[in-house]
């Protein structure tokens, strides 16, 4: 009998037991919780968006990029598909994120544990992985009061994402024992904090805009739809998808500065807005700012952004210096903002950095450097875009490596 010992009962971990379990092989999940699959029951705010249907490799990122292609294939995320559909998992689709039919991130964490259960794969709960050793063929993993021995290591212990004890996130540490290259992990898909004293006068507005970012003045990416002002800078979706670049960014001590675009969608550039500006003063000619603006710019932005101008809301537009003017369009579609800061790991969604792919056997999810050890789910150096893709890996490399232990 072959013994397989997973370290991690999340969503990597829980489906590597799945595909590892044969006649042959006993798997044994290590779990240093109460239970298995507690993020999971958070994602996508507890209806768990678990894939997307464009997986190009664009929605992902690494520190070798160059190596994306050799692990995000059609091919492989087909055997995600067919996974879950064997489970029995009906999906909803909407706008190509994939959800449970249920909508509960529950239903996808009962899923996997009864399939767990049903191919009797022993769950040891509260056990904290400190350590592990290889001598000759076998590995020792060391909890502070146990010890057990196994055949095959998978660590799927998971990044310091939304983790509260980061310190008991011991899979960097247990692969770096072993040699691994560790790139640093920082968190990503999380809040952005700024440089400014005006952020309590627009806490809780959500609008859309275009958000550009540019390091050391040099533009790096766009992002599009809505972002949540915050009284410590910006979050929404977009600014989540940016974050992990920042993060990298401010970890390298370069200058991160967002450039916000109010009004996406009513002009394309300041010279746009600037004609409309002049048109609408023509008929709304009496106006003060306050109501010369309503109905364009939600009215605490508006006032923030009147604020930050240094302009008095009650006059008219007409009566704007050029000066004024000049400085409420700028405002209005490149309000410069300066990151200094994301959130913590307690807050963000994922982390970017990892155990290098270059590292890694990408088809089996191998450790290059040590036989039998396997490297799976967000420990590994990719990171998805918000929209499943970060499921859509742990799955994967959970299937991978799952795969390989049962051939
Ligand atoms: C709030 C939130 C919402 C999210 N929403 C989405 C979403 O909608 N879609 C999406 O694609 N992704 C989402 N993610 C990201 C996604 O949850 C993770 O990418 C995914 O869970 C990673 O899987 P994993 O197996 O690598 O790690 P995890 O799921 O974190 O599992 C790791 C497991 O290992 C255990 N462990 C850790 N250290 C040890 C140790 N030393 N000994 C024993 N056990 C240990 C942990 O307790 C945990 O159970 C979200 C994340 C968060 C925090």
């Amino acid at each position: 009998m072959n013994k397989v010992v997973i370290i991690g009962g999340g969503a990597s971990g829980l489906v590597t037991a799945i595909k590892a379990k044969t006649k042959d092989n006993e798997v044994i999940i290590l779990e240093k919780n109460d239970d298995c699959g507690k993020k999971i029951l958070a994602t996508g705010n507890g209806h768990c968006n678990y894939f997307n249907e464009d997986q190009s490799i664009k929605n992902y990122h690494s520190s070798q990029n160059e190596l994306l292609d050799k692990i995000i294939t059609k091919e492989n995320m087909t055997k995600v598909l067919d996974f879950f559909d064997k489970l029995g998992l009906i999906p909803k689709i909407k706008n190509g994120y994939y959800y449970p039919l249920s909508n509960q991130a529950s239903s996808m964490r009962n899923i996997l544990l009864s399939k767990v259960n049903e191919l009797n794969i022993k769950i040891k709960l509260n056990f904290l992985v400190e350590k592990i050793e290889k001598v000759n063929d076998k590995f020792y993993i060391y909890s502070k009061k146990e010890k057990i021995i196994a055949d095959n290591v998978v660590v799927a212990t998971g990044s310091y994402a939304g983790v509260q004890k980061k310190e008991e996130v011991l899979g960097y540490k247990i692969l770096k024992s072993f040699n691994h290259t560790i790139e640093p992990v920082l968190p990503a898909l999380v809040q952005l904090i700024g440089i400014g004293t005006y952020f309590k006068n627009w806490a809780r507005v959500r609008t859309d805009a275009t958000i550009k970012l540019y390091e050391n003045n040099t533009f790096l990416a766009l992002e599009k739809g809505e972002i949540q002002l915050t009284d410590y800078g910006i979050s929404g979706i977009c600014t989540f998808n940016i974050s992990g670049l920042i993060s990298k960014g401010l970890y390298q001590n370069k200058k991160e500065v967002v450039i916000i675009d109010f009004l996406p969608t009513l002009a394309k550039n300041k010279k746009d807005l600037s004609k409309i500006l002049e048109l609408r003063a023509q008929k709304l000619n009496t106006n003060n700012l306050l109501s010369f603006f309503e109905g364009m710019v939600n009215d605490k932005l508006l006032k923030t952004i009147l604020r930050v101008s240094d302009i008095d809301f009650n006059k008219t537009y007409a009566n704007l210096t050029e000066e004024e003017k000049e400085k409420i369009v700028t405002n209005l579609k490149e309000f410069k903002l300066q990151i200094v800061k994301t959130k913590s790991y307690e807050n963000a969604q994922t982390c970017i950095g990892g155990v290098k792919l270059d590292e890694i056997n990408l088809k089996t999810m191998e450790s290059k450097y040590i036989k039998k050890l396997y490297i799976v789910g967000e420990l590994v150096d990719i990171d998805g875009l918000c929209g499943g893709y970060n499921l859509s890996f742990a799955w994967l490399s959970g299937i991978l490596a799952g795969s390989d232990i049962s051939d």
